[in-house]
């Protein structure tokens, strides 16, 4: 399964896109995430990010096309993978079916209260990224993750104010980008404002149904958190 999982932050795409990458085995790719390592390893790519992320703006769409193009050549992207924030602009998106042709593209949305309240308790596992919420999914540990240890962050862009401007800007960028993939029949829509376990499951469905999601679970009982 190619797919795109897109949707203004704090719709919880990425939680969606770690359960569907756990359960089947096919790589969750986030631009964001891999900016973040780049960024933290200090590379010549890693550089040039920091720049534009410092001051406040987006990182050009060929910088951002250049890294997905690259990590969907590695192999381990040939049963499928999800990416995840990306496209988000108009451009991103044809750029992308110049690189691969995608199966589906999944919009998962909220309204901004249930968006800025779940932001503002979300910490995330930097060695993992498993994403908690301190109150609907709070790690067992105080600020550690269950799995590694690892202690978990809030991101300074998780921030309530900051928040309600990403919100702003992510529905000017990517309103274009959801008519596209409509037009191409390719929109699966998602109302994520009830309980992630029941949506989770209704989306697996229609996936399958649909013929899209082909692959047989490598870890059958992997639970959405
Ligand atoms: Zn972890």
């Amino acid at each position: 399964m190619k797919a795109v999982f897109i949707g203004p932050p704090g719709a919880g795409k990425g939680t969606y896109a770690s359960y569907f990458s756990r359960k089947y085995c096919i790589p969750h790719i986030s631009t964001g995430d891999i900016f973040r390592d780049e960024i933290a390893k200090g590379t010549e790519l890693g550089e040039i990010i920091k720049k534009y992320i410092d001051k406040g703006e987006l990182v050009p769409d060929d910088i951002v096309i250049e890294v997905v193009k690259k990590r969907l050549n590695q192999p381990d992207t040939r049963n499928g993978f999800i990416l995840d924030g990306f496209p988000r602009t108009l451009n991103q998106a044809k750029a992308l079916d110049e690189i691969t042709q995608i199966d589906v593209a999944v919009y998962i949305y909220v309204p901004i209260e249930i968006a800025i309240e779940r932001l503002s308790n979300r910490y995330i596992c930097p060695k993992c990224h498993r994403i908690y919420n301190l109150k609907f999914n709070p790690p067992k540990n105080d600020l550690r993750c269950d799995y590694d240890g690892e202690k978990l962050i809030r991101r300074p862009d998780d921030e309530p104010e900051v928040v309600k401007n990403r919100y702003k800007v992510y529905y000017e960028q990517s309103h274009p980008v959801i008519d596209y993939y409509r037009r191409k029949n390719l929109l699966i829509e998602v109302d994520n404002s009830s309980s992630a376990e029941i949506v989770v499951v209704l989306l697996e469905k229609t996936l399958i149904e649909r013929g899209i999601l082909k692959l047989k679970p490598c870890n059958p009982n992997v639970s959405i958190r």
